[in-house]
């Protein structure tokens, strides 16, 4: 089965993945003549920079993402496919997922990545991520399901684990969610939850390194770290989290933090795929290429953005796991794919930095551009809200964002406090207050009276 894609004879490039790589890629193949397959288990395209704002209620999930099948509305040479790919055999150019079976003479890997823990099991069990928009959601919902339970307990030792959030990872996203969830605490949980002092919601933030924003500058690690102390968030640096036990994160063998609201945002590995040789296969997952982005030892097997590993002289550990480095793989590739298509020689990708940045909070940003320069402050808040408004994918997403955020910045609140999950009666089962279980206790339980088996019918 070749999941109902038309043979022809033009080429068919393969993509796996519609993230920033896949969709850059696939668009810039537009006028190429192939066929170009595009395969993602979800149909929409997440732009993952801004999820922690839908973890923390500043966005609505619809404007952050976009459905692939409208993104590529017109173009003549693109099929989409919806699945989950599990293995490619490169000896039959065949892709195996859970569809079918996928020829391909040229395959492209924009598998990006999978959250990283580090063997560390009971984290990996129990604690919230932020790597896609379920995740952001569910992390939503445990918030504010947690602060619901938190009004019902009778127990200060639960209620403050319920209301505390640990958040491990110091990278841009652990320091984002931080000053989030700070300005949460400031702005809007005061208003709904008028019965919980919140001055007892602590907020903290561990890192294994001594800074925040480890691959950015001293100058933004430093006021990085400035902005989230003065918004009251307890910084734990050199520090390594380790288990995580009955609602208690343990960073020593003895020392922890209760908290029903463990956020991991520590670090991700490459999402490379079954099938690939052992050797291209790096310990954190990615996949190892050339400068061309092929695959070492493949000859029509391309891996672009997150899940590439391309080692450089000047980057011995392979590029930084960001979206301009997907994108700009991707335009580099397309354009190689079509030097290939005229035999043409291709290029070797060259990595052009733009700078980086990082928000903390309303008019707290930091951000370093190429030349030593960095800025932060207001002008460094205005910087980053313009580049991410920029590059989100769609003009509705752009306008509802830029809404949002208006909405937000006057009147300092969140609109969206929604728990998207089944209410189950067990989960508040241990939060209740202890009149509401003696009550239980004492009322007895009603038993539906059982039928009279009927008569057998005789003769029927
Ligand atoms: C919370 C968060 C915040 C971030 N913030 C920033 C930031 O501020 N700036 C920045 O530059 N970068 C940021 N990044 C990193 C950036 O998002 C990634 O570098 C970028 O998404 C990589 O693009 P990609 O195309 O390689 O992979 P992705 O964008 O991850 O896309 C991979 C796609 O492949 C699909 N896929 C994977 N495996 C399979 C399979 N087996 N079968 C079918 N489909 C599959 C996935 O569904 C996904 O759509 C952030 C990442 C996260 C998680």
């Amino acid at each position: 089965m070749d999941t109902n894609l038309p043979q022809t004879t033009q080429p068919r490039i393969v993509i796996v993945g519609c993230g920033f790589a896949g969709l850059r890629l696939a668009k810039d193949l537009e006028k190429l003549p192939v066929q170009v397959v595009v395969i993602d288990r979800n149909n929409y395209h997440n732009f993952q920079p801004l999820l922690y704002q839908v973890a923390t209620g500043a966005l609505e999930a619809d404007s952050i993402a976009y459905p692939i099948r409208k993104i590529f509305a017109g173009q003549h040479n693109f099929y989409y496919r919806m699945a989950d790919v599990e293995r490619v055999d490169p000896a039959r150019n065949l892709l195996e997922t859970n569809i079918g079976d996928i020829h391909y003479d040229h395959l492209v890997l924009a598998t990006g990545s999978l959250t990283n823990f580090f063997g560390l099991d009971s984290i990996e069990q129990n604690a919230l991520q932020i790597k896609s928009i379920p995740n952001a959601l569910n992390l939503r919902s445990n918030l504010f399901q947690n602060f619901e339970k938190a009004i019902l307990t009778e127990d200060p030792a639960q209620r403050q684990a319920l209301m505390n959030v640990v958040v491990v990872g110091g990278g841009p996203t652990g320091v984002e969610i931080c000053g989030s969830l700070a300005e949460m605490r400031k702005d809007v949980l005061p208003k709904d939850y008028p019965e919980l002092d919140l001055k007892k919601m602590e907020i903290y933030l561990i890192e294994s390194g001594g800074e925040v924003l480890g691959p950015m500058s001293k100058e933004s690690q430093v006021q990085a770290k400035k902005y989230l102390e003065d918004m009251g968030i307890h910084l734990r640096l050199n520090t390594h989290a380790q288990r995580f036990e009955d609602g208690k994160l343990y960073y020593s063998d003895t020392e922890f933090i209760r908290t029903q609201n463990l956020i991991w945002a520590a670090g991700v590995n490459g999402s490379a795929l079954d099938g690939l040789p052992a050797e291209v296969v790096a310990r954190n997952k990615r996949v190892g290429v050339d400068t061309y982005n092929r695959v070492l030892g493949l000859r029509n097997v391309y891996a672009i953005g997150d899940v590439a590993n391309m080692v450089t002289d000047e980057m011995p550990r392979g590029y930084p796991m960001l979206a301009p480095v997907a994108i700009q793989q991707a335009e580099q590739l397309a354009d190689n794919l079509g030097r290939l298509l005229k035999g043409d020689e291709m290029e070797p990708f060259k990595y052009i930095n733009k700078g980086s940045m990082a928000i903390v909070g309303r008019n707290r940003a930091v951000v370093d551009l190429p030349g030593d320069l960095h800025f932060g402050g207001f002008l460094g808040w205005l910087t980053w809200l313009f580049v991410h408004l920029m590059t989100l994918v769609g003009f509705r997403n752009k306008a509802v964002t830029l809404v949002g955020w208006a909405i937000s910045y006057f009147s300092s609140d969140k609109a969206l406090r929604l728990i998207i999950r089944p209410y189950e009666h067990h989960d508040f089962d241990e939060y209740q207050g202890v009149k509401a279980a003696e009550h239980k206790a004492a009322t007895p339980t009603y038993h539906p009276p059982v039928p009279a088996p009927e008569a057998p019918v005789v003769g029927g």
